[in-house]
């Protein structure tokens, strides 16, 4: 005698639905053996579906005992009877529950795939199925375009592909013309041959000629259950070994599934575009407005406050020397140096009597900027003036300025010195418009900045003057005292005003001694210098060249070459500007292990308002947009992806799990959402390549760097995840309370069928 495969023993399903017992089925005997051919009838409500799905493990039953292959199942749990389907059950429905955007040859593929086939090594078997059921000519046609039988024959070659022991099928004849449903049945008869195939109709007369049992159901008891004919006693292969999907048909299918669907595709890849450029579009005007408010700032102590700037000063103290700067010049991104770093921060009045141009002051060899007008210098007294389109002189006047003679403003007498003029050839324009600090600068040469540089140093020390044993301040401007270089003076002389011989022994200052005392922050001296001229009004011009006495008689002269003894020193602190600002701390770092200590200028700038609070606002605002795009766009994906339900409760039928379910969702989500971020890419290349020009993709081009792409790919990668969990949640909340999941998709999409039919 051949143990049956199910075995039902006073089994009863109830429905319990607010507080009113329902009954399904009660108090069923029922065995079922390999080789049977069943047909179920009775009339609707009799509970011939509850049976079938009890028996299909799609909904649990509450009284009784079933027996699978002789195994008990009342302590069985969601992945038992998930492994029960998966190995025993292949189903087939009225509506068939196909996946309709795919071929034929794709849905019986899918069984197939599902359960760890090898792609390659199926096609034989599926071509060979889909001739069994008569449909080789429509194998590469979509089940959308097939008729009704065509329909339900894909089913039963989908469930012979699957190769369960059991075949039930739910009225599968029932949307079938009678032509088409006697193929059916003639298809379902031969399967039988060597499975236990189940099947309820409302048609016995159909039927009955193949069949080899008949089951009539009452108002949920088996009314009449007729042995029609014997069938063949079949053993069952208990070796089928089945495996899990294989990683690269899951890929496959998720790809397959993001494209299947033209309409969908194109929704959800919109939905990610506008995820995408949101993301992109926040990222870089967060990125400008940081940019921005770093080279706002200001400072007290340095007026050239370029985010390229390094301060550096040696770790002892002591003053460069040429290996110093080779050194430091053989720095990668090392761009430039400025020696003498005290002429970047010193305010250089550059006038006439109509023009007034205010800037620091650089050497022309570290111009590496655009040249907006004009050319480059040609000769020591020819400048560039960079600076902002908005100063009214730089901007406004720019043509006037042009080619324009005018003089420095002297740092002591606050006299503009009339005795060189200084040719503006080129204009250079800042790109930052929020740069509204006067930070303009004239690039000079190398004679002028020594000029310069000995006004400065004298600027930043403390000059005393000793004088028959008086000390006059000369930074003191009441005492109008002031030390000039003259080429032609003897070393060690000095010559001063003849105003001065009444503090002399017999009014007669000659050989007299002067002593300068200097005192900055890297030095202090001394230098004892011997009267050898005075000058006085009548004379000066011819001794010193300066015709105004009343302005200048308070003037020292000295040699140039005791001037630069005292002030044209080594330098203590230099400037280094480098190439790329992005590589700043990289150079700083090298800086500091060559032995150099450094200030990063823009780390010195003074925000207006507080930018920590500013940026904690703007990291809120843009935790707060990620979760309403997440929102969104997850409630559009799921308006979208709504007629995904019965896809996947069709391939957890078919033997897909939850996870594999979820994985396939996941892979199909972020194969859109990378086609997505990967198109918006193209997208700002075509505005780089100037084919379009919009405004906020400049933005993004500007400021965005390829670790800020990598984030905002993170995120999305992330939201893209969070939208598959959230939708997979909700997809699959049902199988919480037993199995009804399916029969719930199925269902509902058993009524859809059923109205479009009616209407
Ligand atoms: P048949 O398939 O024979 O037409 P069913 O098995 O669908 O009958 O239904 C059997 C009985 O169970 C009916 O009385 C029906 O109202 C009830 N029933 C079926 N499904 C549910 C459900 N989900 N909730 C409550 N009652 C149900
Ligand atoms: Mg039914």
């Amino acid at each position: 005698m051949v143990k049956s495969i199910i075995k039902l023993k006073n089994v009863s399903k109830f429905y319990y639905s607010k507080g009113v017992i329902a009954t399904g089925f009660t108090k069923v005997n029922l065995e079922f053996s390999m080789g049977e051919f069943v047909a179920i009838v009775g009339e609707s409500g009799s509970g011939k579906s509850t049976l079938l799905n009890v028996i299909s493990g799609l909904d649990t039953y509450e009284e009784g005992e079933m027996y699978i292959n002789g195994s008990e199942t009342s302590h069985y749990s969601e992945d038992d009877f998930e492994d029960y389907r998966r190995k025993y059950i292949g189903n087939i429905f009225q509506n068939f529950n196909l996946v309709n955007s795919y071929t034929v040859y794709q849905n019986v593929e899918l069984v197939l795939l599902l359960n760890g086939a090898k792609k390659k090594n199926i096609r034989k078997k599926v071509i060979d199925l889909i001739k069994k059921v008569g449909l080789y000519k429509f194998r590469n046609t979509k089940v959308s375009k097939l008729s009704g039988g065509q329909k339900q024959r894909v089913a039963i070659a989908r469930a012979m592909a699957k190769d369960t022991p059991i075949i039930i099928a739910d009225e599968p004849t029932g949307n079938l013309d009678s032509k088409s449903a006697l193929g059916i049945i003639k298809l379902l008869s031969e399967i039988s041959k060597d499975k236990l195939v189940i099947i309820v109709t409302h048609n016995y007369e159909q039927v009955e000629d193949y069949v080899t049992r008949k089951i009539k159901m009452h108002d949920g008891r088996v009314l009449e259950d007729r042995i029609i004919k014997e069938h063949q006693d079949v053993t069952l292969d208990q070796a089928r070994v089945y495996k899990n999907i294989r990683f690269l048909s899951k890929i496959r299918l998720g790809i397959r599934n993001a494209f299947n669907i033209v309409p969908k595709f194109l929704l959800v890849l919109l939905v990610y575009l506008f995820i995408t450029a949101s993301l992109m579009s926040e990222y870089g005007s967060f990125k400008e407005s940081e940019y921005i408010s770093s080279k706002s700032g200001y400072n007290q102590y340095f007026q050239n406050t370029e985010d390229t700037r390094i301060v550096i000063k040696k770790n002892d103290g002591s003053a460069f020397n040429d290996d110093d700067y080779a050194k430091i010049k053989s720095i990668n991104n090392v761009s430039s140096i400025v020696y003498n770093d005290l002429l970047l921060d010193t305010s250089i009045d550059l006038s006439d009597d109509n023009y007034w141009i205010s800037a620091t002051v650089n050497n022309i060899s570290n111009f590496n900027k655009k040249l907006d007008y004009g050319r480059m210098p040609e000769n020591d007294n020819e400048i560039i003036v960079y600076g902002n389109k908005d100063d009214y002189y730089i901007g406004y006047l720019k043509d006037e300025i042009l080619d324009k003679e005018l003089y420095l403003r002297d740092l002591y007498t606050g006299e503009l010195d009339k005795s060189v003029g200084l040719k503006i050839v080129g204009i250079s324009y800042n790109d930052n418009s929020n740069n509204y600090y006067g930070n303009s600068e004239i690039y000079v040469s190398d004679k002028i900045i020594d000029n310069l540089t000995y006004q400065i140093n004298q600027q930043y020390s403390k000059l005393t003057v000793m004088f028959q044993g008086k000390y006059y301040d000369v930074n003191n401007y009441d005492q109008n005292f002031r030390i000039v270089p003259k080429r032609d003076i003897q070393d060690g002389s000095v010559y001063i005003s003849s105003d001065l011989n009444y503090l002399c022994k017999n009014e007669n200052c000659i050989n007299s001694t002067l002593s300068i005392d200097v005192n900055n922050l890297y030095y202090s001296d001394t230098l004892e210098l011997k009267v050898t001229k005075t000058y006085d009004k009548k004379n000066m011009e011819s001794l010193v060249g300066i015709k105004d006495y009343d302005t200048y008689n308070g003037n020292i002269f000295i040699s140039s070459n005791d001037y630069n003894k005292m002030f044209n020193r080594d330098n203590y602190q230099s400037s280094v500007n480098v190439l790329n600002v992005e590589d700043i701390d990289s150079t700083i770092t090298k800086l500091n292990k060559a032995g150099y200590n450094t200030l990063k200028i823009s780390d010195t700038l003074v925000q207006e308002g507080n930018t920590e609070v500013l940026k904690i606002m703007r990291t809120i605002v843009t935790i707060i947009l990620v979760v309403v795009l997440f929102f969104i766009s997850y409630f559009v994906i799921r308006v979208i992806l709504k007629s995904r339900n019965v896809y996947f409760a069709t391939i957890r039928m078919l033997g897909a799990n939850r996870k594999v379910s979820l994985q396939l969702l996941i892979i199909e989500l972020l194969t859109v959402a990378n086609l997505a971020y990967f198109t918006f890419i193209g997208i700002l290349k075509l505005n780089e390549l100037s084919v379009i020009n919009v405004g906020i993709f400049n933005t993004i081009l500007k400021y965005l760097k390829i670790n800020d792409y990598v984030v905002i790919y993170a995120i999305l990668i992330f939201i893209s995840y969070l939208i598959s969990l959230k939708f997979a949640k909700k997809l699959f909340k049902n199988s919480q309370k037993g199995y009804s999941f399916y029969k719930i998709q199925l269902s509902k999409n058993n009524k859809k069928i059923l109205t479009n039919k009616n209407i």
